[in-house]
């Protein structure tokens, strides 16, 4: 093959019946599999065994490869003519720095195409019978990042999505819980709106807290919630103690 090609494909959120089709087609078909942390082991069964697969994610050392350091991968394996598939959790377009990894390889006139995911802004609440929307209690859901890098371009408005977004999603915001719900309180949401946080959702080890804007950073400490979680803040929360269905499959 005289081109490479690069597929940005979105592992799910955990659950592996929820990795898609296409995404399958593409894994069965790599030469090189490039994945982060939070893609389950079991979907890499299905690239070929003789498949070079390379890790990205954090390493017990706490060091990872930079994301320039991912994209100059990505970039040289298809230009030795490799079939990559970069594997991301949930949505490769969702916070899974997917936008700059493709911005990488149109630099380079790469050619490439995006597989999307089962996102975890979607997926985990749904596991945990919580729609983000609902004819009666919301009909707008915003997801946002709770992980504010002090040098963003594009800081989390939390004033005006208080006042403008019936349900907000939060990503990595289990350690900025506490600063998040103090400015969405500021921001004239009331301290009595539901808030879940779903850590490790579809997947066997799936927990979920509910409680209220006002007392959820200290019950997480207490719970010791950990990431990966997915933080929703809404009337619609309040579902979820009728519509939770999912079992933890017995192993
Ligand atoms: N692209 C991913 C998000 C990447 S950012 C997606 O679309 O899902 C990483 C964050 O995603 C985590 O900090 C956590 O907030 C969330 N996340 C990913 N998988 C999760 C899971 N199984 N359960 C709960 N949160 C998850």
């Amino acid at each position: 093959m005289a081109h490479g090609k690069v597929f940005l494909v979105g592992a799910g959120p955990g659950d592996p019946q929820l990795l898609t089709l296409k995404a399958v087609e593409v894994l069965k078909e790599a030469e090189v599999v490039v994945y982060d942390r939070l893609v389950s082991e079991s979907i890499l069964e299905f690239a070929p065994e003789d498949a070079e697969k390379i890790y990205v994610g954090k390493s017990s050392d706490k060091h990872e490869l930079s994301q320039e350091k991912i994209n100059e991968l990505l970039v040289n394996k298809a230009l030795d003519g490799k079939k990559v598939v970069r594997l991301k959790g949930g949505d490769p377009f969702v916070f899974g720095r997917g936008g700059e990894e493709a911005v990488a390889l149109a630099d380079k006139k790469i050619a490439f195409e995006v597989v999307p995911g089962v996102t975890s802004a979607i997926a985990a609440p749904a596991y945990t019978g919580i729609p983000l929307t609902h004819r009666d209690y919301a009909s707008s859901f915003a997801v946002v990042t709770g992980h504010q890098a002090a040098d963003s371009e594009k800081p989390v408005a939390w004033g005006r999505l208080a006042g403008s977004v019936d349900t907000i999603v939060v990503l990595m915001g289990v350690g900025s819980l506490e600063s998040t719900a103090k400015a969405l309180m500021k921001g004239g949401l009331s301290p009595d709106i539901a808030v879940a946080v779903i850590e490790w959702g579809t997947t066997e080890k799936q927990r979920s807290l509910i409680g209220t804007l006002g007392t959820i950073a200290i019950e997480a400490r207490e719970k010791d919630v950990m990431p990966p979680a997915v933080i929703v803040i809404g009337e619609v929360v309040n579902l979820g103690s009728r519509l939770s269905w999912f079992k933890i499959p017995s192993r």
